[in-house]
């Protein structure tokens, strides 16, 4: 990615500046509470904390085979389970508690604190976006790793069995159990399946982190939410000229899609729409039996898009009506499909789980940033009112998602770090800090 200093400006003491990603904004300036300030400055200076940051970096070189070997175990979307179970191995190995398999396919295990504190998820998906019979396998060139999924989220993978390892070797006393967990479904169509049944199923979970990618700087706290649909017209078919008279499904489709092009969103939330693919008809001169359309609708606000989706749903089921009245039929029919459905949220950019990071990648001497908002695992909790993040797991990485995809290990171990930190300070050490996740939402 490529960016380019817009400008800067002062307020009062603080200056901020921005950095264009694409067409929105990176925060690199921030402010942390004194609250927060503190509790950072007795972590960061507690004999095991001390310990266990050592041990990490110690530990990169491990943290880096087992990246590969994650790797290497193809975990297409809705095929995970083969990478789920050899992680379930993984878990029980690094002795957690209740490791387990969810229905859905999730597999997490505990690390109990001291019960007077808040729990806190600590994620990493295990679906990759390729295809079964993708060639997984890791090559090396020039202290890079190459194959497909080596960043996305392998890293995130292998950096959670790192923290586990680093919390074993520094006998680290938390208040808040930590439950660290590689989920399912976070690509594509897989719709967040994985975190959307953690949360269902897991009531008093009050913190979520994600460990995704690379670039430990980046912060995600906001959710861009998503519905998408594809919509089916279906009428009789007929002959163009002998059955004329008879409504369309490609005329139908038409009607909707006219009105569509002049739906009007917000630029703020940013909510944007479109046709993406449209198909159907039989031939040159046959009355449409058949056509339909897939559309993308996304927001930064759950309320605009929920409003979005109200007036497209109502386009496309009048378009059945206008097409019906022209022909004086009743043949036209829609199906109505929802093949998408990430909410959105957002949270406040001083909530105690944003300064955690921010301290705690400060703390390990990186430049961390607050990026546009995403589509990731956050999604949910941010949705219900649960504090989330979604940060990178250290390193570097390039051409995600696709066969080209690297990543760079390079000081990789500072994401790790940056990740064990937050953690301390969100669900709170023993004898050294209160947690700073609350412990009722
Ligand atoms: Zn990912």
């Amino acid at each position: 990615m490529t960016m380019k200093i817009l400008g800067s400006m002062e307020i009062g003491i603080l200056v901020f500046f921005f950095f264009a990603l694409g067409t929105t904004l990176a925060q690199t300036s921030y402010t942390l509470a004194p609250g927060v300030k503190d509790a950072y400055s007795r972590i960061s200076s507690a004999a095991d904390v001390k310990k266990g940051v050592e041990f990490i970096k110690a530990d990169h070189a491990n943290t880096i085979v087992e990246q590969r070997q994650i790797c290497e175990i193809p975990a297409p979307p809705f095929k995970e389970r083969v990478r789920a179970e050899d992680y379930l191995k993984r878990l029980t190995a690094l002795g957690l508690k209740d490791v387990q398999m969810d229905k859905e396919g999730n597999v997490f295990g505990v690390r109990p604190g001291t019960g007077k504190g808040p729990k806190l998820l600590v994620a990493a998906h295990l679906d990759t976006v390729f295809p079964e019979g993708t060639d997984v396998k890791v090559r090396e060139k020039d202290g890079k790793l190459y194959a497909p999924g080596i960043a996305d989220d392998s890293r995130g993978l292998a950096v959670l069995l790192g923290i586990v390892r680093a919390f074993n070797a520094s006998g680290i006393k938390t208040k808040g159990d930590i439950v660290f967990c590689g989920n399912v479904g976070e690509e594509g169509l897989g719709d967040l399946r994985g975190v959307k049944a953690l949360f269902r199923d897991h009531k008093d979970i009050k913190g979520f982190i994600s460990i995704d990618g690379a670039h430990a700087e980046e912060i995600t706290f906001l959710a861009t939410g998503s519905h998408r649909y594809e919509i089916t017209y279906k009428g009789p078919g007929g002959h163009s000229y002998s059955a004329f008279g008879l409504p369309s499904a490609t005329h139908a489709l038409g009607r909707a899609i006219a009105k569509i092009a002049e739906l009007k969103t917000p630029e703020n939330p940013k909510t944007t729409f479109t046709v993406g693919t449209v198909r159907g008809g039989t031939s040159i001169n046959s009355i449409a039996a058949e056509a339909s359309m897939q559309m993308d609708m996304r927001s930064n606000g759950e309320k605009e898009l929920l409003e979005l989706e109200a007036k497209f749903l109502e386009i496309v089921k009048n378009a059945v009506a206008e097409e019906n009245a022209r022909w004086n039929s009743d043949k036209m029919t829609v199906q109505i499909k929802l093949v998408g459905d990430r909410p959105a949220g957002s949270q406040d950019q001083d909530a105690n789980i944003v300064q955690a990071v921010w301290a705690s990648a400060v703390a390990t001497r990186q430049k961390p940033m607050l990026v546009e908002p995403k589509s990731t695992d956050s999604n949910l909790p941010i949705s219900l009112g649960i504090p989330a993040i979604t940060i990178g797991g250290g390193g570097k990485e390039g051409n995600t998602h696709s066969p080209s995809e690297w990543y760079d290990p390079a000081d990789a171990h500072l994401g790790v770090q940056q990740a064990f930190l937050t953690i301390l300070g969100l669900v709170g050490v023993d004898g050294v800090t209160e947690p700073l996740l609350p412990k009722k939402n």
